[in-house]
């Protein structure tokens, strides 16, 4: 394990940052949400000795979001900054939709954070215009009985996740449309479903504005992290200050930390396709088919209905070449679209020769194994890291951020090894999926 030094205690009152006056916490909240906006900009560090923040977030993708809120939620004065915005194009979480599923074979831990995870969700959806979660159910099919079958529905019945196997009979009658004729079993989750990810990201950093939380524009510079931070220092010059700071840039990560995290994190390029429905065919679409992940022997493949009318989404879940998420290029390659097109035509046979609608470039930031990175720097004690999300981070994203906040803010009762720096070795061999 990487030591952990002992976390600044909390305090019990603050000067509230719009008021300049001592006020408890929970009233600084109350204050903020009434005011409906986010809490304005007394001035950085250059102003004042004085930490302005309790917390700086770097990073409004998923991870960071959810890290801010939870510590908005637990009274700190928080400022969230993200170089280009949140969810942005270029982010992990600004694709369009994410699959939640509580299927994770043996690796327990994944199945509880998907599942507690949800109820936030679920309440972020309630309140968003538009919907952030989509209640579809998933269907995770298998060529064969694979000891993930069994080691999942072990960890479902302990869990009291309801979960159906069905037979190949039994996925033919319920969804005539795919061809299942090389398949044994799949398990289906009603509960689980797809995630809009730009959209709900975009949906909670307003929530947190509205909590009393600060969100920015603006990169920080890759931060001297030899000792504990005195500030982060953005591109135009500017230096912000705060008790603690957490980096959860994705992908950019190794380029924050790059002696710590580059042969740590790795970044693979990932494509994914939508493509168009027959016309007046609602077979694919959202109520008569679920999210799906095709185990394949391992080389899963794994999609979702048509949402929205965007198309029918297919992506193969094998890691890609490695990418800059800065410079990499945002065009699929024809070789993984052939790869789309085969794999529809032998599951899918009905949207064989569909019409590709949208293609999408992204990046997986992956630890070795899959696992999350959520630990303190080992030698900068007030520095979080927030990240490796591995292709599987989205749905986790609620959870993260309250593990994340907990340990900062000293309430976490039990530390999660997998989460640690010292489990993140420099080779990849995946094991989570
Ligand atoms: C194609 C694809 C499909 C996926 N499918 C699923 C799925 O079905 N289910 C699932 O659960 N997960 C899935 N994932 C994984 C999931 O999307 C990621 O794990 C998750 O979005 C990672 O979020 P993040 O917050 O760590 O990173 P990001 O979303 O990349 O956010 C990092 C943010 O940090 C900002 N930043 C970086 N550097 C700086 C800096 N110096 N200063 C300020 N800001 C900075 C960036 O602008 C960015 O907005 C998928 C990922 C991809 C790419």
């Amino acid at each position: 394990m990487v030591a952990t030094r002992p976390l600044p205690r909390k305090r019990e009152s603050r000067h509230h940052p719009c008021m300049g006056i001592k006020i408890s916490r929970r009233s600084a909240l109350g204050l903020a949400i009434a005011a409906g906006v986010a809490s304005r900009v007394q001035g950085d560090t250059k102003m004042s000795a004085k930490p302005n923040w309790d917390s700086i977030v770097i990073g409004a993708g998923v991870f960071g979001a959810w890290t801010a809120w939870h510590l908005r939620k637990a009274g700190q004065r928080v400022l969230l900054l993200d170089a280009v915005g949140a969810a942005n194009a270029r982010a992990s979480s600004g694709g369009e939709s994410r699959l939640t599923r509580g299927s994770y074979g043996a690796d327990e831990v994944y199945t509880r954070m998907a599942f507690d995870s949800l109820t936030q969700w679920k309440w972020l959806s309630d309140l968003s215009g538009l919907p952030v979660f989509h209640p579809s159910g998933i269907v995770f099919f298998f060529q064969k009985r694979e000891p993930y079958v069994d080691q999942s529905l072990e960890v479902h019945t302990r869990l009291k996740l309801p979960t159906t196997v069905l037979d190949r009979g039994g996925l033919e009658q319920r969804w005539p449309q795919a061809n299942w004729k090389d398949i044994e079993l799949g398990l289906f989750e009603p509960e689980f479903g797809v995630l809009m990810a730009r959209r709900a990201v975009q949906t909670l950093v307003k929530q947190y504005q509205k909590a009393g939380g600060e969100y920015r524009v603006g990169a920080v510079k890759p931060p001297d992290a030899a000792k504990a931070l005195d500030g982060v220092t953005l591109d135009d010059g500017t230096t912000l200050s705060a008790t603690n700071y957490i980096f959860a840039c994705g992908p950019w990560l190794p380029k924050v930390f790059p002696r710590l995290l580059g042969p740590r994190i790795f970044v693979t390029r990932q494509e994914v396709f939508f493509f168009g429905t027959p016309a007046g065919d609602g077979r694919f679409s959202l109520g008569a088919f679920p999210g799906w992940a095709d185990f394949n022997d391992g080389d899963i493949f794994y999609g979702m209905p048509d949402i929205e009318g965007r198309g029918f989404k297919v992506a193969h879940d094998k890691h890609g070449m490695p990418m800059d998420p800065d410079r990499g290029d945002r065009v699929a390659s024809p070789g993984a679209l052939s790869d789309a097109r085969a794999y529809m035509a032998k599951r899918f046979p009905a949207l064989a020769n569909a019409p590709l609608n949208e293609e999408r470039v992204c990046q997986y930031e992956n630890s070795s194994n899959g696992d999350l990175l959520i630990d303190r720097h080992p030698t900068a004690n007030n520095v979080l890291l927030v990240g490796a999300g591995s292709g599987h981070g989205f749905k986790h994203g609620p959870e993260v951020g309250r593990y994340a906040s907990e340990l900062l803010t000293g309430k976490l009762k039990k530390m999660e090894a997998r989460f640690s720096l010292q489990t993140k070795a420099d080779t990849q061999n995946r094991a989570v999926h």
